[in-house]
């Protein structure tokens, strides 16, 4: 953490800044609760100016909106951000019945090299800080007027690989004079790291885990997640096991569908013997149609696929549905983020190549 990262703090951390810099503590309980506002050191007013100063200099690290598309049934609000050294990142607001859900970003691109995915073409450029993971949430509530009652942690990047500020973001979103999201409202998706979501576990963090899945056997999980060459099922479903068995949250496993690649009844027939075999717990299938990457050649299957694969599971006893699609109009659909802007960055760095 950098020392004047001040939305990085904890409100302990930012009692001692504030004693640090010659300001009384109480300080530190104003400032927490502005950055939960998405508000800029120039407005925080009832700050004197000098402080007010000495943040907009440091480190204030709120993500400022470059673009906000809406998708024209009003449900979705994909946003732009710039983080302070000029590198973007997005996220999707989407509007339930129940409530609002924000999906955010956790990384600057992404280096496990997902066959189907936008977000990692261009490999990882860095990792997000507490506050930029904090900061996409605030600035989108102050935005939309909306109060964001739960939060996904599945837009770009692989959160698990950016574990240590993923998990203080987590702590800081909890915090009663911040944002106050309470851990069961969270989910977070990860492309199966098995050391780390071994040690989430033990974190004592009841966020719901999704696990991409995306295929049954190891030979075909390979050909579309290089991440499977490190960790193989039997590998990653002892780690969901763990997971459980120290959280009792189920966990979701998430199947994208590609047309001839994972879509047929005995693919089906494969998921539901593995999940009960190696799994053997409680858990959810969340299937999800392809939102076709051009570049990638996969295909999303024909027609109501994504029912009738939903249904082959359900009658095998496999707990599952579909997962509505929002903001495929305004490319705010899983794994489409991120792909105009920074089509062709430098700096790859993929899972697949070292
Ligand atoms: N790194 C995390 C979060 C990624 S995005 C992870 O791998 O889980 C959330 C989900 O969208 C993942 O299951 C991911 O595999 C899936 N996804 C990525 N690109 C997609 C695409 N083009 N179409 C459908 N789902 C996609």
């Amino acid at each position: 953490m950098n020392n004047d990262d001040i939305m990085s703090m904890t409100p302990a951390e930012l009692r001692e800044y504030m004693i640090s810099v010659g300001e009384p503590a109480y300080r530190a309980k104003q400032v927490f609760s502005w950055i939960s506002r998405g508000v800029f050191p120039e407005e925080m007013t009832n700050l004197p100016l000098p402080l007010r100063e000495k943040l907009a200099a440091g480190g204030y690290r709120m993500p400022r909106i470059l673009t906000r598309q809406d998708s024209k049934d009003g449900e979705t609000s994909k946003y732009l951000f710039a983080l302070v050294d000029g590198e973007c990142v997005e996220s999707v607001l989407m509007r339930h019945g129940y409530g609002t859900s924000l999906c955010i970003s956790s990384q600057v691109g992404c280096r496990m090299g997902c066959a189907f995915c936008a977000s990692t073409r261009a490999g990882r450029v860095r990792d997000l800080l507490p506050s930029e993971m904090i900061g996409q949430i605030a600035a989108a509530g102050r935005d939309s007027g909306e109060r964001v009652d739960k939060v996904v942690v599945m837009g770009i990047g692989e959160p698990l690989d950016n574990y240590e500020n993923v998990v203080k973001f987590l702590r800081l979103l909890n915090e009663k004079d911040g944002l106050g999201i309470g851990l069961r409202n969270v989910s977070l998706s990860t492309c199966g790291l098995v050391p780390e979501i071994k040690k989430l576990a033990d974190e004592g963090l009841p966020v719901t885990l999704s696990v991409s899945l995306h295929a049954y056997s190891d030979e075909k999980r390979r050909e579309l997640m290089p991440v499977a060459r490190k960790y193989p099922l039997d590998a990653l479903m002892e780690a969901c096991r763990y997971y459980f068995e120290k959280t009792g949250r189920r966990i979701s496993f998430e199947y994208t569908l590609i047309a001839g690649k994972n879509d047929s009844p005995e693919d089906a027939r494969g998921i539901v013997s593995l999940l009960r075999e190696k799994m053997g717990y409680p858990s959810h299938v969340n299937l999800i149609l392809l939102n076709e990457v051009k570049e990638t050649g996969l295909r999303r299957p024909a027609g109501d696929m994504a029912a009738k694969f939903a249904e082959m599971l359900v009658s095998m006893g496999q707990n599952a549905t579909v997962r509505r699609s929002l903001g495929g109009d305004i490319e705010g659909a899983c794994g489409q983020l991120r792909r105009t802007r920074e089509a062709d960055r430098s700096g790859k760095e993929n899972f697949t190549k070292g």
